[in-house]
Parts: structure tokens; C-alpha cells; sequence
């Protein structure tokens, strides 16, 4: 049985979910004989155990519903990302090749034929919500794509038990339970709104409100409403920041937010201390589409103010080690990869087994491609990505570390440091410049005297370039591919 049917028994008339854009809300017993009726439209549809479901849509209540169905019947499901331009995503249909498109407006650019999402309700009206729920819990039920940040989004398949996984760690990590009320605004084609927001509190009794988008008056207004009451809420750290520049922003309105959770990218510590500040409980965390969450901080005011700017604790039930290229572990306070093994993590990449294969260590552990340093408290901090560490005269350079000196100057709006060939050196980084206004400069005086003075000589840029924007992918993330080819050295 599934959780939300034993949710359905527990308690029928308590309300589950509302969409704020439709206005309908449904209580546990509707939506589990609305989630059922689905499951069995899928079925009419004529898709079997694993055939793929395609769903490019902002977040609705009917994609959530097609999650479960989708989950209860065997078939694949896939959200994609409708900020994808109609090339990539042919390119990714191409690559699940699905039975059957379903969506919103923003599947108009495909010309495809797809299932309008808002006849739904309409469509399954009729059905009796009888179904035969399947029962093969570690065969996939999800295809996740990366957000191509590295290279070509990655087909990321899961099955219901490693979902489990990290549905149980969100309802842990951010005390969810059936009192609270969660806002799922952040996209749901991504694991932190489908899983990390949707799942924990649908799992433990509580409510979901369902929110098509971030847009930062509407949420702060939506995070102080009386009549909502959202106690768990969601979002990268940028979302959150610029919350906080709001006009009306007043963190004692925020009173009823039991956690502000974070993840996705890094949170600098001085943004988590505000929080603090204000008395909001903040609990930042680390994780990926192939293994949900990873680390998240435990729930205590007195640990996350000594500790801010590190991304917490392993999960419950992940076994966590930090290795040096050669697979040698590193010792606390040395950077190294982080490698996992545990019952989170994906079951494969879709039509591409031998890519998955070389995702892992001879013995089994899952390279994550991230490197962290482990305190003496096993508190982690993410340092950067391996593939945009680079190394100058034989010592390692991790951008990360020399951009979050550039952004403390005013002038700057965004930046961003890649390595590029050097003949004396091997690489040596150069530093992509976007300034604050567009009539503003910037002396690159001004860059370097700020990195001369809080970095060794071999972090220091070679080059500095300006432009008017980073190469960000459908995620929002800065392609450093992309700068590479843009590098030239007059
Ligand atoms: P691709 O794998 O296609 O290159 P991606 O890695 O950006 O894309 P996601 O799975 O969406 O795709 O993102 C996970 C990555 O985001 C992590 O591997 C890590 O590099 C970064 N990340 C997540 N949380 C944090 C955090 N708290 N601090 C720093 N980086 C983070
Ligand atoms: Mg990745």
C-alpha cells in the first residue's frame, strides 16, 4: 500500500494538497482516488511498467499526481525543464524516447503533440479509481536530468526505495510532521522540488501548497499570510537572499516558518548568519540529482551559527569518505572527493550503463565529482567541483574560493574563474567579469589589488575578462565549458 492510501485511511478529511494557482485543494482521501484515477488513465493511455512519461510543466497539482500514478503503475516518469530551450528539449526526447507527452503551455514550443495537464481532472472524472498497484519497488519510477552544468544532462534514473531514501532524510533533517504546511515553489523537474519538497510532508501527514514559480513579493507575501500558515519552505540560496531584499521584508512577520531550508549551491556563512539574526531557523544542506540529499546541518540554532557556511552531516544511513585522486582517503581539514555509498543513490543513467559504471570506485563507492573538507567535528564544507578545479604550477586552484573574494567588491555583479592553457605555468585562471550597471567599470587594478590581498600569488587570475553576462544552463548555473572557448589571450 501505498503512503499516501495508508495517509487516506489515517486521515481522510484533512487537507493534503492545494495548488495556489488553481485555487483547488484536495483532502488526503480525494487525492489518493485522484492520484489512483490517474494511474489508471496511464494505464488507458495504453503505458505499461516501464514505458516513459514525459511532463513539461511549471508545478501543478496534476504533475504531482502523475508522480505517484506513475510510481503506482510501473510507468517512468520524467519532468523536464521548461526553461530548456525546444532544441534541448528535443534532445532529451530523443533521449527517453517517451510513450506519451504530457504539459502546460510551456510544451508549446515542441510542436509535439502533448496532453494538456489542466483537462486532466476532466479526463479521469469518470474512471472508478480501481487499480492494480505493481509492486516492484526497485525497478525505476523516475528519470531526473542534470542540469548540464559539466557537459550533456545526464538521464539520472530512480526507483521508489532510493526516493524513499531522501524523503524520510528531508522529513528528519527538516523536522516535517503532520502539522506542518510546505511550499513546493522550487521546480519540480529538479530533485529538490519533486522529492526534497513534495514527498516529506505528503509522507508524514502534513500539507502541501503548490506554487508555479518563484517571484520574490509573492512568496515573502504568500511566507506571512495568516490564512496559509507555511511553516517548512524551500530554495536555493540566491531565492532566498533576494527575499531578504525585499521592501517589505520584516523577519518578525516570518514568525510561523519553523525552517527556511536551503541547498542546490553554495550559501555563503554571512547570509545564514542574517537569518540567525532574525531568529529564523535556517538548515542548509548539499545534494544532487543522483543522490538526493547528502548533508544537511542538524536542527540547532547554537550548531549552525558556529558552524555556518558548511553544509552539515551525512543523512541518516549514508556512509560518507573524502579521497585524494589516487583513491587515497584524506585526513580532516584535507580537501578530497566526496565518495557515498548508501540506499539514496541512483540506479543507473538512462541508455547508458557504462557511463554509470565509471561513476563508481572499484569497490563500489559513488564518485560525486565534488571535493569537501571534513572539520574535526565531521562537519563537511564543499570546496568546488572537481571539473572546474584546475591546477598552476603544480598546486590546485578551486574557483570557488577566488570568486567569493571578487564579489565582495560593489562594482561586481557576477563572476566567474576557469583555467587556461599557459605555457609556463600549465593553467592558469582567468576571470570572467560581469559589472553591477552597465555604465559602471571597473578598473582591473581594483580586482587584483582585493585578490592580492586574501590570496596566495599562485590563485591569483592572469587574465581578466569583462562581459556583459555569464553562459548560464536551463538551471540558471554558469557553464564554465562554455567560458573556456570564450578565452583568448591578446
Ligand atoms: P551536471 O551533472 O549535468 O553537470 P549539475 O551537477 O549542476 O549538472 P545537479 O544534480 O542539479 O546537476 O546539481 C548538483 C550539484 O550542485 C552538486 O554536484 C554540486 O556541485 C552543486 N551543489 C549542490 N548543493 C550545493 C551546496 N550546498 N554547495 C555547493 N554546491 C552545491
Ligand atoms: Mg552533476
Amino acid at each position: 500500500m501505498s503512503f499516501l492510501s495508508v495517509q487516506a485511511k489515517l486521515r481522510p478529511f484533512k487537507q493534503a494538497v492545494r495548488d495556489l494557482t488553481s485555487g483547488r485543494s484536495w483532502t488526503y482521501s480525494e487525492w489518493d482516488t485522484f492520484v489512483n484515477k490517474c494511474s489508471q488513465w496511464l494505464s488507458l493511455q495504453g503505458l505499461a511498467c516501464g514505458d516513459r512519461l514525459v511532463c513539461i510543466a511549471k508545478n501543478c497539482a496534476e504533475l504531482v499526481a502523475l508522480h505517484f500514478a506513475c510510481e503506482q503503475s510501473g510507468v517512468i516518469f520524467v519532468p523536464l525543464n521548461w526553461r530548456l530551450s525546444s532544441d534541448e528539449l528535443h534532445t532529451l526526447i530523443a533521449d527517453c524516447t517517451p510513450q506519451l507527452i504530457v504539459g502546460d503551455e510551456m510544451a508549446n514550443q515542441l510542436e509535439l503533440a502533448y496532453f494538456e495537464l489542466k483537462t486532466l481532472n476532466n479526463a479521469v472524472a469518470e474512471l472508478n479509481g480501481e487499480i492494480q498497484p505493481r509492486n516492484h519497488r526497485a525497478l525505476p519510477s523516475l528519470i531526473l536530468y542534470t542540469s548540464g552544468t559539466t557537459g550533456k544532462p545526464k538521464g539520472v534514473m530512480h526507483s521508489h526505495d532510493t526516493i524513499m531514501e531522501t524523503t524520510l532524510n528531508m522529513a528528519l533533517l527538516g523536522q516535517v510532521d503532520e502539522y506542518s504546511t510546505f511550499l513546493c515553489e522550487t521546480p519540480m523537474f529538479h530533485v529538490i522540488g519533486l522529492i526534497s519538497c513534495v514527498r516529506p510532508a505528503l509522507y508524514q501527514g502534513g500539507k502541501i501548497l503548490i506554487s508555479d514559480g518563484f517571484k520574490p513579493s509573492r512568496t515573502l507575501a504568500r511566507l506571512t499570510d495568516k490564512n496559509l500558515l507555511i511553516t517548512h519552505y524551500f530554495c536555493v540560496p540566491q531565492m532566498a537572499n533576494s527575499l531578504r531584499q525585499e521592501p517589505k521584508f520584516n523577519p518578525s512577520s516570518l514568525y510561523n516558518l519553523k525552517a527556511l531550508l536551503t541547498g542546490g549551491a553554495p550559501h555563503p556563512a554571512v547570509q545564514i548568519r542574517q537569518w540567525l539574526n532574525d531568529d529564523i531557523p535556517i538548515v542548509d544542506g548539499y545534494g544532487m540529482s543522483e543522490a538526493g540529499t547528502v548533508f544537511g546541518m542538524p536542527f540547532d540554532i547554537a550548531t549552525i551559527d558556529a558552524k555556518a557556511g558548511c553544509v552539515g552531516i551525512p543523512t541518516h544511513r549514508l556512509e560518507v569518505r573524502l579521497a585524494d585522486p589516487e583513491g587515497q582517503l584524506v585526513a580532516d581539514g584535507v580537501a578530497g572527493e566526496i565518495q557515498l555509498k548508501g540506499l539514496n543513490l541512483f540506479i543507473g543513467i538512462w541508455r547508458q550503463p557504462a557511463l554509470f559504471e565509471s561513476c563508481f570506485t572499484d569497490d563500489g563507492w559513488f564518485k560525486t565529482g565534488d571535493v569537501a573538507i571534513r572539520d574535526n567535528d565531521g562537519f563537511y564544507f564543499i570546496v568546488d567541483r572537481i571539473k572546474d578545479m584546475f591546477i598552476s604550477g603544480g598546486e590546485n586552484v578551486y574557483p570557488t574560493e577566488i570568486e567569493s573574494v571578487v564579489l565582495k567588491l560593489d562594482s561586481v555583479l557576477e563572476c566567474a574563474l576557469v583555467g587556461v592553457p599557459d605555457d609556463r605555468w600549465g593553467e592558469v585562471g582567468c576571470l570572467f567579469v560581469v559589472a553591477k550597471s552597465k555604465h559602471s567599470t571597473i578598473e582591473q587594478q581594483e580586482i587584483m589589488d582585493v585578490l592580492e590581498q586574501c590570496l596566495a600569488k599562485y590563485k591569483l587570475p592572469k587574465y581578466i575578462q569583462f562581459v556583459d553576462s555569464l553562459p548560464r544552463n536551463g538551471g540558471g548555473k554558469v557553464m564554465k565549458h562554455r567560458l573556456k572557448a570564450m578565452f583568448h589571450s591578446d
